[in-house]
């Protein structure tokens, strides 16, 4: 076994291969890029070296670099994890060259299924079924054409060197095509510098089952079972579960038979996933193999009792597998949320900015025993920036069946406080709660047709919540006045917040009456507050009907304990930005601002808007004419951020009289990107 390895990449996936080799006694390296300096995946790792500056091309993808520090600091292996160099075959034959083990399958292994459709030809030769479709080498724009026309509606135009369910592109007619091969080419040029595409028939409500196949380089080659990867937005991942529901034996050993015959085309060795796209019937066919750890292998860890990475290294350094196929099992039910910095409200636009609040289940540890465990590379201040995947963390849990599973995941969910940039925390919660999923009927369309559940109208404004912001801004008030006053005066509202009946410290002759004002979205409510002997009375009729109860509580950095009306309120607020109020409420998240009638001109900014960037990003393309009348909606200018391209729509009928920025130019968030002139009402 290896004494020394270095890690040649960041985040969660970093931290996680630095914990296995910690428990087996390996040394381990870092290297990180600038905006990584202080980073979690650093602080994991024995030694850690520079590469560079933020951006991917400049640091996480200098694979000469990463040998020449593997060389110096006498590493004996690299773990490449996932992105990045994982499966960049030419880098792993310069591990090979220079005698350092690559913690992945040989070059030659990732060569033949790096390309969707040249691994496709292989399949096709090893009589592993796939959909029809064509991947051959002629890009012709009218063959193409042709092929998709043959093919039959409707199609998927995919980019063979794509990944990450970037670089794809539904076309439901024949018309549509041509615009549609553009843009994915565009995009594939962009993210994978190839702009090579294959066609596939697009399947209908499918599902996305893989095997975990692991190989060693005494011949050996196992699958530890399915995971289903069905639940997708963007034809990305965002919750993964073993055992698919409803898998029966015969079909998991034929899938894990075909999986296994796939990596044996390859002479594989190590880690892969076979992936398949599946009928509802049950058929299946061969999609790519990801000739890497996954991002999804702990829900395979807590159903087989491995550590995957543990067995990464071991096949590295020359061992056997530690398990044949005859003694491998499957307990219980594992699941996996990947938390995103992403807005499901708008279309999951990625988001950036710092962790205000990373708070996470208590009973999570990262020991794989655990019936909960947290995988994620960054703590509470840590920064979510726009040179990497905008994943946070996962969340996963086990139980003894897929109920229990997730009924637990619900509650780990419902304990995860995530402030300072948007998160779909919420979201996967109403996913888990949905009906189809939770019985167990998923295909990769489940988001899309249970659009209406998924993305409900915000929830009622009720009095739990207005009281607990109002004894946060009561608190922080008396706080800053103690901060300010040196502790010398006590403020009328110390009877309020020591509470519990206890009256010492009310002054009555000063005002006891007050209004705090909040917003939510463009809603107001206007809270009028009145300070009785015991207690706190709070009237809104914002609200329909209008809200009244009695307060008696505490808060204290930003924890709330109260009693309102007859219900015990525990909640917690956090302040994201001098008004901006972030409220924690029986695990559901909401968003208020603080009106503050002084500070007129925070309310002014709150209120700009227009055609800003939503992120930062460069610009790939003008497209409204300028003078033009345009629809509401109508597509303005493509921009990409995050590697993923994003459309500015008309905010309204109107015109465009002028673009700030030329198609190539790099944005930041918030710049004005067009000067837009509305229809006169
Ligand atoms: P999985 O099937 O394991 O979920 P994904 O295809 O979603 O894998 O990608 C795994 C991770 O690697 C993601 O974080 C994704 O953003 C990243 N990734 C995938 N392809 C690339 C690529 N070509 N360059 C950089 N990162 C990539
Ligand atoms: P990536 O390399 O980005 O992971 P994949 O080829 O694995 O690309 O496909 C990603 C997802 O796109 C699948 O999980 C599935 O949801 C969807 N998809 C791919 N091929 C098809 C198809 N032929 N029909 C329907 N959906 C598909
Ligand atoms: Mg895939």
């Amino acid at each position: 076994m290896f004494n020394k390895i270095l890690i040649a990449n960041r985040g969660e996936i970093a931290c996680r291969v630095a914990a296995t080799a910690r428990k087996l006694g390996i040394r381990t390296v870092a290297v990180y890029s600038d905006a990584d300096a202080h980073s979690k995946h650093v602080a994991a790792c024995d030694e850690a070296f520079r590469l560079g500056s933020a951006s991917a091309r400049e640091s996480y993808l200098k694979g000469a670099l990463i040998l020449d520090i593997a060389n110096r600091c006498g590493a004996q292996a690299i773990h490449p994890g996932y992105g990045f160099l994982s499966e960049n075959d030419e880098f792993a034959e310069s591990c090979e060259k220079a005698g350092i083990a690559f913690i992945g399958p040989p070059a030659s292994a990732i060569r033949a299924m790096g390309l969707k459709s040249a691994s496709k030809q292989l399949m096709e030769a090893a009589k592993v079924p796939l959909v029809p479709g064509y991947h051959g080498a002629d890009q012709t724009p009218a063959l193409l054409q042709a092929e998709a026309d043959r093919i039959g509606y409707p199609v998927l135009i995919k980019a063979s060197a794509g990944g990450g369910g970037k670089g794809m592109r539904i076309v439901e007619q024949s018309g549509d095509f041509a615009a549609a091969l553009a843009s994915c080419k565009r995009e594939a040029i962009n993210a994978f510098g190839d702009d090579a595409v294959l066609i596939e028939k697009y399947l209908q409500r499918p599902r996305h089952i893989e095997i975990q196949v692991f190989a060693d380089t005494h011949g050996n080659c196992v699958y530890l079972f399915e995971r289903d990867c069905s639940v997708q937005r963007r034809h990305q991942k965002v919750l993964e579960e073993a055992p698919a529901p409803g898998m029966t034996e015969a079909r998991r050993s034929a899938m894990g038979e075909a999986a296994v015959a796939a990596a044996k085309a390859v002479n594989y060795v190590g880690a892969g996933t076979v992936e398949f796209i599946a009928n509802q019937d049950g058929s299946f066919y061969f999609m790519e193999m990801n000739t890497r750890l996954q991002v999804e292998h702990p829900v395979t860890e807590m159903v087989t009792g491995h550590d995957l990475v543990e067995w990464q290294l071991r096949v590295a350094a020359g061992e056997r597998l530690p398990a044949l196929q005859h003694e491998l099992t499957l307990t219980g039910h594992a699941i996996e949320a990947r938390l995103y910095a992403e807005n499901p409200d708008t279309g999951f636009l990625p988001s950036i900015g710092t962790l205000a609040r990373f708070a996470l289940p208590q009973a999570a540890s990262f020991n794989r025993d655990s019936l909960v465990r947290v995988d994620s590379g960054v703590r509470e201040g840590d920064e979510i920036s726009a040179h990497y995947d905008p994943m946070i963390a996962k969340l996963i849990v086990w139980g003894e069946d897929r109920a229990t599973a997730l009924r637990r995941l619900d509650a780990a969910l419902s304990e995860t406080q995530i402030v300072g940039l948007a998160c779909n925390v919420e979201f996967l919660r109403r996913v888990v709660a949905c009906e189809p999923f939770a019985s167990g009927a998923v295909d990769t369309g489940l988001i899309e047709r249970n659009r209406e559940v998924l993305f409900p109208a915000p929830r009622a404004v009720s009095a739990a919540m207005l009281a607990a912001l109002c004894l946060e801004q009561l608190a922080e008030e008396v706080r800053q006045m103690g901060v300010s006053n040196g502790n010398a005066r006590r403020s009328p509202f110390d009877a309020v917040l020591d509470a519990h009946g206890n009256s010492s410290g009310w002054w009555p002759n000063l005002p006891s009456v007050r209004t705090l004002n909040f917003t939510r979205g463009e809603e107001p409510f206007a809270v009028r507050l009145r300070f009785t002997r015991a207690a706190l009375v709070i009237e809104c009729d914002s609200t329909t009907p209008s809200l009244q109860a009695t307060v008696v509580g505490r808060a204290r950095a930003g924890r709330v304990d109260a009693l309102v009306g007859e219900q015990h309120v525990v909640a917690q607020v956090v302040r994201a930005a001098q008004h901006k109020r972030v409220l924690f409420l029986n695990g559901w998240r909401d968003e208020f601002t603080y009106v503050d009638l002084l500070d007129v001109k925070a309310d002014a900014a709150a209120h700009g808007g227009g055609l800003a960037s939503p992120m930062p990003g460069r610009i790939l393309s003008l497209i409204a004419e300028l003078g033009a009348a345009v629809a509401k909606g109508a597509p303005l200018l493509v921009m990409e951020a995050m590697k993923m391209e994003h459309t500015i729509n008309a905010p309204a009928a109107g015109k465009v009289i002028s673009f700030r920025y030329a198609v190539g130019d790099q944005v930041a968030e918030g710049a004005e990107l067009v000067e837009f002139a509305p229809e006169a009402a």
